[in-house]
């Protein structure tokens, strides 16, 4: 290609300063016209790719609840309870999309779930995994960043804009997606009775979730943001997004306490007394318990599928380590295999890791943190050295004395902070 002066241009006949020639004697092309014809060429493959995605899902090949546990058992460790809630909802959900019109006026009920579990114990990730397996649009937000239409912050509506967003704009696709909300807690009202002032941060927020959460369709403006008049809005109709809620609701065991302890009167009191498991009272959570943390009561009907996610032991802490499909250790093999290396980490060493999480209580999220400040000089190293040795063992001394010198109490503010 060489540059060619006042000569035509072959499509738009036009004589530029800058031409690019071709393979044919005295036939140019000018810039404009090579970036109009990019253009088009770009357009109609993203015309294709729509094209294809709209093809959805089919009853036939949805997963059962079984297949979505399995799938989920990949990459969560633990949680069955909550596991097998989320798998019959989810398929049950999915099966509701599918449902024919006209089938005999049964109409199967919207199952929005609500995960209630500390902090760091999997739900985003259980959520993230099901979008994963399902291949739909997926979203997450901050049930904190919302607030009621008019003040400041984002409009509830702009959770469908991630989710717009993710599909690619594909409007189809996105009204098959799932939306996760995280810190459903955080807006809870202050206090039980319905407030006379305003509630701007909590059950104002609640009010403007509901219609998502039912059903309906939601005008949203197209680039996220707050409303104009004069926009163009798209419109989505939520009625087949799945809404997966989560909060770590704490101090809610005491509610749950409250309750059951005075339903533990009469006549066969001290026997069930005696079956509750008070170490994890999560476990019996009820919507009577969102309803005295601060859920209002509209909001609980519209979230019918509620569980729990149990805290991580020392167990469950050393198996996210090893066990999940890209669990961390995973990635740091594969990550030096691709450097020719075999790299292996003591069962003592990652003991030692996950004593540390537990002692700075950092949870699962500190784990990675953990990992990162004992490899740092491993994955700098190991790629540009000369040893002939192409095995290396992470060993717990090794690893004691990288973490020793690391400010485990800035790691631990950090996790606060997420
Ligand atoms: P939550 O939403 O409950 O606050 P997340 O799902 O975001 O917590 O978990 C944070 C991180 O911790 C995840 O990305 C994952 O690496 C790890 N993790 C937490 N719980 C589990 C679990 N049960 N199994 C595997 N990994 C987990």
């Amino acid at each position: 290609m060489g540059n060619k002066k006042q000569e035509k241009c072959a499509f738009c006949g036009r004589e530029m300063k800058e031409l690019f020639s071709s393979e044919i004697p005295g036939v140019y092309i000018c810039h404009e016209c090579v970036e109009a014809g990019h253009r088009i060429i770009k357009e109609n493959q993203i015309k294709q790719q729509k094209e294809c995605n709209i093809e959805g899902l089919e009853l036939a090949t949805l997963p059962k609840p079984a297949d979505i546990k399995a799938f989920l058992d990949q990459y969560v460790i633990g949680q069955d309870e909550a596991k097998r809630y989320l798998s019959v909802a989810v398929y049950n959900h999915y099966k509701r999309v599918l449902q024919p019109k006209d089938d005999n006026g049964v109409e199967i009920e919207k199952s929005n779930i609500l995960l209630v579990g500390s902090t760091g114990t999997g739900k985003t990730l259980l959520a993230r995994t099901i979008a994963k397996l399902l291949k739909v649009p997926f979203a997450i937000v901050d049930a904190t960043a919302l607030t009621e239409a008019g003040y400041v912050g984002e409009d509830v509506e702009s959770l469908l804009v991630r989710l717009l967003q993710d599909a690619d704009y594909d409007l189809q696709k996105a009204q098959r997606g799932i939306v996760f909300i995280d810190e459903m807690d955080k807006i809870a009202r202050k206090s039980e009775n319905p407030s006379i002032t305003r509630d701007v941060s909590g059950e104002g927020v609640q009010q403007g979730l509901l219609k998502l959460l039912e059903g309906s369709v939601v005008n949203v403006p197209p680039q996220g943001g707050r409303k104009h008049p004069e926009q163009e809005f798209i419109h989505v109709d939520t009625r087949n997004i799945l809404f997966i809620c989560g909060g770590a609701f704490d101090g809610i065991e005491r509610k749950i306490a409250q309750r059951m302890n005075t339903q533990v009167v009469g006549f066969d009191a001290q026997k069930k007394a005696q079956t509750i498991d008070k170490n994890n009272l999560l476990q019996y959570v009820a919507p009577q318990d969102l309803k005295s943390f601060g859920l209002i009561p509209e909001i609980i009907g519209r979230l019918p599928i509620l569980t729990y996610l149990r805290p991580l032991d020392k167990q469950a802490l050393r198996n996210i380590l090893t066990e999940p499909n890209n669990a961390i250790t995973k990635q740091y093999q594969k990550l030096l295999e691709m450097d020719g290396f075999q790299l292996t980490f003591a069962p003592d060493m990652l003991d030692y890791v996950v004593d540390k999480a537990l002692e700075y209580k950092l949870g699962a999220r500190g784990l990675r943190g953990l990992m990162e400040t004992v490899m740092m000089d491993v994955m700098f190293d190991l790629p540009s050295s000369k040893t002939r040795k192409k095995t290396f063992e992470v060993t717990k001394d090794y690893a004691a004395q990288r973490i020793e010198k690391a400010d485990l109490y800035a790691l631990a503010a950090q996790q606060q902070e997420r």
